[in-house]
């Protein structure tokens, strides 16, 4: 008997029927004689509205009032998941967050796991029911509700999976897997049969959206073996593990791009100790992630630095940087947020030479510009205009073989 959690996104729980189908799955499971552990995500896009209500409502939001909002979206979807069950004649019961012995700390709308105690959900498994939690909260040290941010039912799933030390934890949505680049962009990408953890973190750093990031993290601090599977058509999807070191690696494994970083250039700063530190530390205690850092050969003691920043720290950085760009005498800061980025990840890049080269002549191939550069061991990135984005990610994929045959 193997005790598998499965957890269901947005749109594999986004109306009755699709509820129905969720549970004749969860059904099968248990006639197969495993033990099921359910996490679920607000139905369709319910977060989304939610959001969209506060802003109509107010331009005030609480930290606290908004996570009491928006987790009401999965303690709805929870009960209702429940009741499709017990209509099949499956014992089940939901769990808050809460309940389910989240706890977190109290940054409100982003909330970080502190620690799991599901006490209540192995009582429920060892009574033969199904436990329901609702994903993407918990209870913080304050007693409050929170929320651990958007696509943190991924989180939830993996983090209840390590606590309960599951066999499998089984994330469905709706596409069959992890494919080789955005399938919206490329019809011809191909399912990754398998892909480990480090692959998988470049990749959900760099802008494929599914898993969520920070469930990959958990994961592969915790060893949690993941399925990335269909909620529609239920086929084998990807397996995520450590990685296999005696096969035979692709070179390139994904193709990734994201649009939501804008890229900030401060110009004609002070060339001279001290001055990067100034300006990255004020911007880490506004809690802006900086990504991409490019600073300038320096001429005549004066050097310009370039970096990226999520679109919606925008506003902040500028004000902020502009003030220290005044303070520093430095020539000014500028923002373009039509820029994308587009990486290519592959483990097999630590051992074979001449991908960054092969990914650039492509990009000249195609009349895209680079102009910033960076890298792991296992990824090459370059921001590139917005427009070209898309153009860049079908001849990356292509050049690198990664099609479908
Ligand atoms: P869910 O709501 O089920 O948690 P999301 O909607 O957040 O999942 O993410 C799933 C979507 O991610 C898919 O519909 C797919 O179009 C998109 N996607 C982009 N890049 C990839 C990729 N490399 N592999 C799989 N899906 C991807
Ligand atoms: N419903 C939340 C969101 O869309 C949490 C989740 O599904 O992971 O972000
Ligand atoms: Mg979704």
């Amino acid at each position: 008997m193997a005790l598998v959690v499965q957890k269901f996104g947005g749109t594999s729980v986004a109306d009755a029927e699709r509820m129905r189908e969720v549970a004749h799955h969860v059904s099968r499971t248990v006639r197969r004689g495993d033990q099921v552990v359910l996490v679920v995500s607000a139905m369709g896009k319910e977060t989304d509205e939610l959001l969209r209500l506060a802003g109509e409502v107010s331009v005030v939001h609480p930290g606290r009032e908004m996570d009491m909002l928006i987790t009401a979206g999965e303690r709805k979807a929870m009960a209702l998941v429940c009741m499709a069950l017990h209509h099949i004649g499956i014992d089940s019961e939901s769990f808050t967050g809460s309940q389910a012995g989240f706890l977190t700390d109290n940054n409100h709308q982003n909330a970080k796991i502190l620690d799991v105690r599901p006490s209540r959900v192995q009582a429920s498994l060892d009574a033969g029911r199904v436990p329901v939690i609702g994903g993407s909260q918990g209870v913080s040290i304050d007693n409050d509700v929170t929320f651990l941010g958007r696509g943190g039912s991924d989180t939830t799933a993996v983090a209840i999976a390590h606590a309960l030390s599951a066999d499998t934890c089984e994330l469905y949505t709706d596409v069959t897997g992890v494919f080789t680049t955005d399938p919206r962009v490329v019809p011809t990408a191909r399912r990754m049969h398998n892909v480990s953890f480090d692959e998988l973190l470049e990749m959900t750093a760099t802008g494929c959206p599914k898993p969520a990031m920070r469930s990959v993290e958990y994961a592969r601090t915790h060893g949690v073996r993941l399925h990335v599977r269909s909620a529609f058509t239920w086929q084998e999807g990807t397996w995520v593990d450590e990685e296999v070191s005696n096969m035979e690696q692709a070179i390139v494994s994904a193709v990734t791009h994201d649009m939501a970083e804008a890229k900030m250039t401060l110009a004609g700063v002070p060339d001279r100790p001290g001055v990067a530190a100034k300006v990255f530390r004020a911007l880490a205690d506004l809690e802006v992630n900086v990504d991409m850092i490019v600073q300038n050969v320096s001429t005549q003691g004066v050097t310009d630095i370039s970096f990226t920043v999520p679109h919606n720290d925008l506003p902040r950085a500028m004000e902020h940087t502009q003030l220290l760009a005044d303070e520093l005498g430095a020539g000014g800061v500028t923002a373009d947020d039509s820029i994308a980025r587009v990486s290519v990840i592959g483990a097999g890049m630590r051992s074979n030479p001449g991908v960054a080269a092969t990914m650039f002549e492509t990009l000249a191939n195609c009349g895209v510009n680079i102009q910033m550069i960076s890298t792991s061991a296992i990824r090459v990135s370059c921001v590139v205009d917005g427009d070209e984005v898309e153009n860049a990610v079908r001849a990356l994929h292509d050049v690198f073989g990664l099609a479908e045959d």
